[in-house]
């Protein structure tokens, strides 16, 4: 079976800075997958070049089987690949109902009022308050608007970075869930976490990158009973 994302062998650099060292993983339809690891380990330079806003120096990133690898970023986003980023990136002067109307400007068909409304559905919060600016929301709020924004655009594969960065443990775990509904809903999501715990909880799948390479793979919970992850990433002994 062909995977929907796959990595291979992929290197990024900022100048003579290399970032992400041959890393390779995939992601099959209708998994969640987490890329896990410490600030600096490459992560979100990694979902920005699956994007299209980096370009790989080395390596081949394929969406259903097919180099995506020198496409332009509007380009796969139309394919299907939606990206919502590290800080959210809202537009704060901007409603809720307009943010989301941006994420989804690539679509042509007439399908955005039902899916904001789905959007509405997912997150109460934001149908009461559509007409708001998203200036005025809290974070765990703001997040909820990003994900609603990546969700417009009707995506095959959501990319997450950091959802749960500064939020309260209970918004995290509101998070966490959404997540989880998406799946349950037919979403394959790819999840940057430095929340190794909650994310791994939820993964098919995990790699741990550091220092710009994959170190560890397996499925969530193997990797959430790892000696070497808890001993890393949760502090254990
Ligand atoms: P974080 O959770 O902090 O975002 P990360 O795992 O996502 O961490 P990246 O942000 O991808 O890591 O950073 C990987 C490496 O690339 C780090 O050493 C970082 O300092 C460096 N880096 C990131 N962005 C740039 C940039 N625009 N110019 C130069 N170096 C950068």
């Amino acid at each position: 079976m062909t995977a929907l994302l796959e990595v291979r062998n992929l290197s990024v650099a900022y100048g003579a800075i290399e970032a992400v060292r041959d890393v390779s993983f995939s992601v099959e339809e209708g998994q969640i997958v987490s890329l896990i690891g410490s600030n600096g380990a490459g992560k979100t330079t990694t979902l920005r070049t699956i994007s299209g806003l980096l370009r790989p120096k080395a390596g081949d990133i394929l969406f259903e089987g097919k180099s995506i690898a020198d496409a332009a970023a509007h380009e796969i986003l139309e394919k299907g690949v939606s990206h919502c980023p590290e800080g959210r990136r809202l537009f704060g002067r901007m409603t809720v109902e307009e943010n989301l109307h941006l994420g989804a400007y690539v679509r042509k068909d007439n399908g955005v009022a039902k899916d904001m409304e789905r959007v509405y559905e997912l997150f109460p919060v934001l149908g009461q308050r559509r007409n708001q600016k998203a200036g005025l929301f809290s974070g765990g709020e703001q997040q909820m608007l990003a994900i609603g924004r990546a969700m417009m655009s009707k995506p095959r594969l959501l990319m997450l970075d950091e959802p749960s960065m500064g939020l309260s443990p209970i918004m995290t775990q509101r998070i966490f869930d959404t997540i989880s509904e998406l799946q349950s809903q037919g979403t394959t999501i790819l999840l940057v976490e430095q929340n190794a715990l909650a994310a791994l909880a939820l993964s098919d799948r995990g790699y741990v990158v550091d220092l710009g390479r994959t170190t560890l793979e397996g499925p969530g919970h193997d990797l959430l009973a790892d000696t070497r992850v808890r001993a890393a990433y949760l502090g254990e002994d």
